[in-house]
């Protein structure tokens, strides 16, 4: 499965930090998110939000989706 690149979708990006959206806040990141199903491998792993179902998203990144769980 191709890796997320930044832009992919509802804003996102491999490195939250790198975000600029006004939605959001430091500590936030896809392996801290509801949607975040678990890593693969190598700091990457699937996201169940139906915008990301043919790409893998970085543990790291962050989309304006983010909703606490993990
Ligand atoms: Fe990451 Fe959650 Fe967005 Fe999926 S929905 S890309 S896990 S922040």
């Amino acid at each position: 499965m191709p890796k997320a690149e930044d832009g992919h979708a509802l804003d996102y990006v491999n490195n939250a930090a790198d975000s600029n959206h006004e939605k959001y806040q430091e500590g936030r990141q896809c392996d801290g998110c509801a949607f975040w199903a678990g890593e693969e491998s190598d700091g990457w792993g699937k996201c169940r939000h139906p915008q990301f179902s043919d790409v893998l998203v970085n543990a790291n990144g962050w989309c304006s989706t983010w909703v606490p769980g993990g």
